[in-house]
């Protein structure tokens, strides 16, 4: 089973770099008998920087050799401090991917058929997504089977979450019939705030939510700076903790989809 989870929200700040990154290293520490993946498609490389000390990130050997159209080999793959947990790491030249694809017929398909390799190494995979509903992110769509969406109440859009929706949909029909959106999850969260409650309302009619919300904490930016995961960081941390507890509910989906 590779079971492939794209975490996926065009808006940026909602936390999507912040879950996904738990998420993966949460699967790998649960599951030490499992290979979990960790595949950056933001130019900005917000996830790599946490994931993977400085070493030479030459267009070799990052993601963006699969959308030139190359099948991915053990060069794109790097280990990480986290024992069963590999990244392929995203590189600036993610923003050339859109130009350079414009005329091409496969352009939404690249990065699913150039992880084919991988299909019996890893467990699971989770796909950390770009703030916009760009081809990068439309090819995470065609490559997974299941979709996390990270939601932020302050940065709440109805507009917003129905785009998203609607263009799932579109892959869905068009691209991917297996795929899947497994649940949106609150971000940053204050159970207390009006806004909160609102949009747990409005959202719980279009679509499931887990049951852990993610709580704001200072130690996110903290361990970000740090280069270190929260679990690592700040263990006991209420973030930590949720983050725990999303990553079991997480893997309680992926193994009845996968
Ligand atoms: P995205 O990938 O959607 O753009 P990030 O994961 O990069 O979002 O998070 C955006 C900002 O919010 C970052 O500065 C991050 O450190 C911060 N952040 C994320 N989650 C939390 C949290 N639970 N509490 C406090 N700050 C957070
Ligand atoms: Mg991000």
């Amino acid at each position: 089973m590779n079971a492939v989870l794209s975490v996926t929200n065009q808006k940026g700040g909602v936390a999507k770099t912040t879950t996904a990154l738990h998420l993966a290293v949460g699967l790998a520490r649960q599951n030490p008998k499992k290979k979990t993946l960790y595949i950056d498609l933001d130019p900005q490389r917000n996830g790599t920087d946490v994931l993977l000390k400085e070493s030479d990130f030459d267009a070799e050997r990052t993601v963006f050799h699969l959308f030139q159209g190359n099948p991915v080999t053990s060069l794109q793959l790097h280990e990480t401090e986290q024992k069963n947990l590999m990244v392929i790491p995203s590189s600036l030249q993610l923003v050339e991917v859109e130009t350079m694809l414009s005329n091409a017929l496969d352009g939404f398909f690249r990065l699913n058929e150039n992880l084919a390799p991988l299909a019996n190494e890893f467990d699971f995979t989770i796909i950390d997504c770009p703030p916009s509903l760009s081809v990068l992110t439309i090819n995470a769509l065609v490559a997974a089977r299941g979709i996390l969406i990270p939601l932020q109440a302050s940065k709440f859009s109805v507009d917003g979450i129905q785009g998203l929706v609607n263009a799932i949909n579109t892959v869905q029909k068009r691209y991917n019939a297996n795929l899947e959106i497994i649940g949106g999850v609150f971000t940053m969260f204050n159970e207390r705030t009006t806004i909160s409650q609102m949009m747990t309302e409005e959202i719980s009619q279009n679509m499931k939510l887990f049951n852990t919300n993610i709580p704001s904490s200072v130690a996110v930016e903290e361990a970000h700076l740090l280069k270190q995961s929260l679990y690592d960081y700040a263990p006991k941390n209420k973030v930590a903790i949720a983050y725990e507890q999303l990553t079991k509910e997480v893997y309680n989906v992926l193994q009845k989809i996968g």
